[in-house]
């Protein structure tokens, strides 16, 4: 089987390097030649444009920024296959843009899948990312043994958008977690409380979660976490910010009150304007603190 990747960003490169080491047959396009040089340094043949690299290919994989170049994709190599190709896209885009997506491939005859992933550069490089899948049973049963030679998990959550749906929804639940855990920390030394004391009883208590147990936004109590290293790598604050503007239209499109998730997204707004869009999004604790710090 031959498989075209398009998209050999942070998440893409790795992604396209793990399905040659796992020895399938990998053309790859990115329009940056720097990530078209690494791709071909893993041994991904690079191509020059996404309509030569999808020649001939069985199983098209799109690893792009946004809905909207996904759609620009699709509508520019979709023309160009032949009826039968397997299409997985794993960019984090909007539930209506993974339907038109996958309306533009199955009007051509094509099975289509949205599988976005958990898991961020460290997953995507160690082949350990979660995927989240939304199409057709049967685009599922062809997708899953490429999807688990890049990931430890894959999940099919349902029809065409579920996927996305899934995503969208975890990420949700997270950005508000993380501003709650900080707002805690904050709250708990201002009433005399070492964060070490608040971290061991709520580690262990009601208020366990991800956002404290593993990415905990205070340094000391988990010495593996963005904190310890002045919030560099991890999970970038813009990338959350994208997600929960994602789950507000989708929130918005079908007119459930989500405020909780309407106000991380203004949070996560404020946040990146001034404190970039770089550092992972535990970061926010520093805009709550009073002083720009941890
Ligand atoms: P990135 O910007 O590093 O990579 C995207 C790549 O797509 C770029 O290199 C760009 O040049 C390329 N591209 C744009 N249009 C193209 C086209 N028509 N054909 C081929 N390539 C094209 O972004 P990333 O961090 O790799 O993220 C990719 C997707 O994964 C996004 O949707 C993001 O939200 C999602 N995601 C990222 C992370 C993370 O931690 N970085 C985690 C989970 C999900």
């Amino acid at each position: 089987m031959s498989i075209a990747f398009l998209g050999l960003g942070n998440m893409g490169g790795p992604m396209a390097a793990n399905l040659v080491k796992a020895g399938q047959k990998v053309t790859g396009y990115d329009p940056v030649s720097e990530a078209r040089v690494t791709a071909a340094g893993h041994g991904v043949s690079v191509a020059d444009s996404a309509v030569t690299a999808i020649a001939g290919a069985d199983v098209v994989i799109t690893m792009l920024p946004s809905g909207q170049h996904v759609l620009e994709c699709y509508r520019e190599i979709v023309p160009a296959t032949e009826p039968g190709t397997l299409f997985l896209d794993c960019s984090t885009i909007e539930v209506a843009d993974a339907h038109a997506a996958a309306g533009l491939a199955a009007a051509r005859g094509h099975l289509a899948l949205d599988a976005p992933v958990s898991g961020g550069v460290v997953g995507a490089t160690a082949a350990t990312l979660t995927f989240m899948a939304g199409g057709p049973s049967e685009a599922f049963i062809a997708a899953e043994p490429y999807l688990k030679n890049m990931g430890k998990k894959v999940v099919h959550c349902g029809e065409t958008g579920a996927g996305q749906a899934a995503k969208i929804c975890n990420n949700m639940i997270l950005g508000v977690s993380m501003i709650a855990v900080s707002e805690a920390f904050v709250l708990g030394r201002r009433l005399g409380l070492t964060d070490q004391a608040l971290f061991d009883v709520a580690s262990t208590a009601s208020g366990q979660c991800w956002a404290l147990t593993t990415n905990c936004p205070v340094p000391g109590p988990v010495p593996g976490s963005p904190a310890n290293r002045e919030y560099a790598g991890g999970f970038a604050s813009g990338l959350m910010l994208k997600d929960l503007h994602l789950a507000q239209a989708a929130a918005r499109a079908e007119g459930v009150r989500t405020e909780l998730g309407k106000h991380a997204e203004e949070l996560y707004s404020e946040f990146v304007a001034q404190d970039g869009p770089g550092r992972d999004f535990s970061a926010i604790i520093t805009s709550l603190t009073g002083d720009g710090t941890a």
